[in-house]
């Protein structure tokens, strides 16, 4: 049997194989041993990392903290404000107003990744 290598994944390709075992490529095989391997059609590459996936990608992780820190943050300032129940102007108000202040920073944050994809990507 003869044997070639897959031109898109170089995997051993057999004689008889219309399909790369490996990667899914369909061939059309042609001539005596060993085969000349033509596509049968144009390959669409599946992975094809790009910068801008990989830059988005971080913006959009940005983005996912700023709401975990909002979310976390805005549920503690909730929690906190049931148990406490501060008067107005109380010291007892600081870990609610504190708890508040985080999660205007995890809006920020969000903010930010939005702007940094905006800016990056159009
Ligand atoms: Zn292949």
């Amino acid at each position: 049997m003869a044997t070639s290598t897959c031109p898109i994944c170089n995997a051993a390709v057999d004689s008889s194989d219309a399909v790369c075992r490996q990667c899914g490529v369909e061939f059309l095989m042609r001539g005596p041993q060993p085969p000349v391997i033509t596509l049968s059609r144009p390959v669409r590459y599946r992975t094809v990392p790009t910068v801008v996936e990989l830059t988005s990608k971080r913006w959009k992780s940005i983005m996912v903290l700023g709401v975990l820190v909002a979310v976390t943050f805005g549920g503690l300032c909730a929690v906190a404000a049931l148990l406490i129940q501060p008067e107005p102007n109380s010291v007892e108000m600081v870990p609610v107003l504190v708890c508040a202040a985080l999660s205007a920073a995890g809006i920020g944050i969000y903010a930010l990744g939005r702007l940094g994809a905006w800016w990056h990507h159009g």
